[in-house]
């Protein structure tokens, strides 16, 4: 009786689950998903949060995927200190002046006051630049290519959103130096095309590559990549990931110096200030993954990411059903767990005594895992398993004999099914716009509006003036309501052809350039 009780109480707090629907509370729907699903915990400095084993593994995951492949690209792992003196700090105007606000400093060691404060890095290109210009001697030096996989701190005074703005964050940042801009340009979209298949292919999550206004772009440098998401329940763009050419910006000498000789320079007396790019992708990605996939029940986890893919949960014993007969399903999970792990599927038998199937089914729904399989006495008569998708809810029985193929294959179809819906609803909600006053009522229908565009500065910053205006007051904790231009896709296929001289911008009336995505965004 008191075990019966004991279910009973798990169950009702079972009942209460997320507590609140995704298209009701947003941003609650959000955090309690986190927390339920044991990825996050908060802490007593606003704006960092604790990263647990069920969502680090992620970023593991994606960390295991991405050093692969740059290391093919010949980039190599290193670790420069998080501390920067405010005399180098300051040194590039542009590229300080888009930070500053951010930058937190150490001021004191004990009780000893500090001659002069430390700068905790916002980014690394100060850090690291001083010895780009030590180590790069010769046109032989180059290229060089260093990453590090590090944490940075902003101190941002938006509102705070675990994983997408929080004040420390991980991320990896590539920094790396050519001798010509072509091959600088190159590497620029090969990793921009690394951050997109993060994002497609790890994630789920679709993204849109393209380059950055001259007003989004990271100050200080050449130009600005990016791939944007979308949050279609907020309706709004989130920045992936950012892959920066920063010219040489940072190379000419009354900033870091760093150069060659010319190699091409038949007088040899001729000098190349190098060409530089620096890239990052962040834990923003869990947040944007969590955001896009998850549901009324909780997380949804893509298999490819998930630190448990498939777990097993013996069913339909009762209080009546013999030892023998418990014993016989228990160790049928076992040994389908044991089955697939050895087929490379991450599953686990979740034989845990004193909880009800039911109870099981909650608990791993709200973590994502991708899969379930229940196995009872009638399946194991059958010698087959339920399955139960937690993407789609769809069940239908497998047969044991098959079981190494047909689950791998079913955890690749979930994968790709999770993305291909994701990625149908990001494209309906890109909105074609050329009249202005299509523009507010786009975005308040929770839209991407792609608009020709002029590509001015001045007309960027009157369109998030004017799309401010018209539009439902915001909570304090939603992110600013004028629309900003997200970025100017690569892929301007999509979209009739913009005749020069004669397409218009529908905001200023000037002769338009590319279509660009303009949105509300976080
Ligand atoms: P940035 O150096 O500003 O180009 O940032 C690189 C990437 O880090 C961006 O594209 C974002 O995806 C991510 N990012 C920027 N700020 C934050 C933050 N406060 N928290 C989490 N991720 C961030
Ligand atoms: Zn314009």
């Amino acid at each position: 009786v008191k075990k019966e009780k004991e279910d009973a109480k798990i169950e009702g707090a079972v009942q209460i689950a997320i507590g609140v629907k995704k298209e009701v509370d947003f941003p609650t729907w959000y955090t309690n998903v986190l927390i339920k699903a044991d990825m996050l915990e908060y802490y007593n400095v606003s704006g960092c949060y604790i990263l647990r084993p069920w969502s680090y593994t992620i970023w593991e995951s994606i960390q295991e995927w991405f050093n692969g492949k740059i290391k093919e690209m010949g980039v190599q792992n290193a670790y420069f200190p998080m501390f920067v003196s405010s005399k180098v700090l300051e040194r590039e105007k542009d590229h300080v002046e888009g930070f500053s606000p951010e930058v937190a400093w150490v001021t004191r060691a004990g009780q000893s006051e500090l001659e002069e404060p430390i700068a905790i890095r916002p980014t690394s290109e100060t850090v690291m630049y001083p010895y780009y210009a030590k180590w790069i001697q010769s046109h032989r030096d180059l290229p060089l290519k260093l990453n590090q996989w590090n944490s940075v701190v902003r101190w941002e005074f938006k509102n705070p959103q675990p994983f997408l703005r929080t004040r420390e964050f991980l991320w990896q940042e590539g920094h790396t130096a050519h001798l010509t801009k072509a091959e600088a340009d190159k590497e620029v979209l090969e990793i921009l095309d690394l951050y997109r298949r993060v994002y497609e292919e790890l994630l789920a999550v679709p993204v849109i590559p393209g380059v950055k206004s001259e007003k989004e772009k990271f100050a200080g440098g050449l130009y600005t990549t990016t791939v944007e998401g979308f949050v279609p329940t907020t309706g709004r763009g989130i920045q992936g990931a950012t892959s920066h050419c920063l010219g040489q910006n940072f190379s000419r000498p009354e900033m870091f110096n760093i150069f060659v000789e010319d190699p091409n320079d038949p007088s040899g007396q001729g000098k190349t200030y190098v060409w530089q790019n620096s890239w990052g992708l962040s834990t923003r990605t869990i947040g944007v993954m969590v955001m896009i996939h998850g549901d009324n029940q909780g997380l949804v986890l893509p298999p490819r990411v998930a630190a448990v893919q498939v777990v097993v949960v013996p069913c339909g014993i009762t209080a009546k059903s013999t030892e023998a007969q418990r014993t016989a399903v228990n160790d049928a999970c076992d040994k389908l767990a044991a089955e697939l792990k050895a087929a490379g599927v991450r599953a686990r038998a979740d034989l845990r005594e004193g909880y009800t199937p039911g109870f099981k089914f909650n608990d791993w729904e709200q973590k994502g895992v991708p899969l379930r399989l229940e196995i009872g006495p009638a399946d194991l008569a059958k010698q087959q398993t339920l399955s139960a998708r937690r993407d789609t809810g769809a069940k239908a029985p497998l047969p044991l004999a098959d079981i190494a193929r047909a689950v791998p294959a079913l955890l690749d179809q979930i994968q790709a099914d999770m993305f291909k819906r994701a990625q149908d609803v990001y494209f309906s909600r890109l909105r074609e716009v050329t009249r202005w006053e299509d523009v507010v009522p786009t975005l308040d229908d929770k839209c991407v509006v792609v608009m020709p565009w002029c590509e001015d500065e001045a007309c960027e910053d009157d369109i998030k003036e004017r799309s401010a205006k018209a539009s439902e007051p915001t909570d304090e904790r939603a992110p600013s309501a004028g629309a900003k231009s997200l970025c100017i896709p690569f892929d301007q296929s999509r979209w009739s052809k913009i005749e020069p001289g004669k397409t218009k911008c529908p905001a200023c009336g000037k002769d338009a350039k590319r279509w660009t995505l303009f949105g509300r965004s976080y």
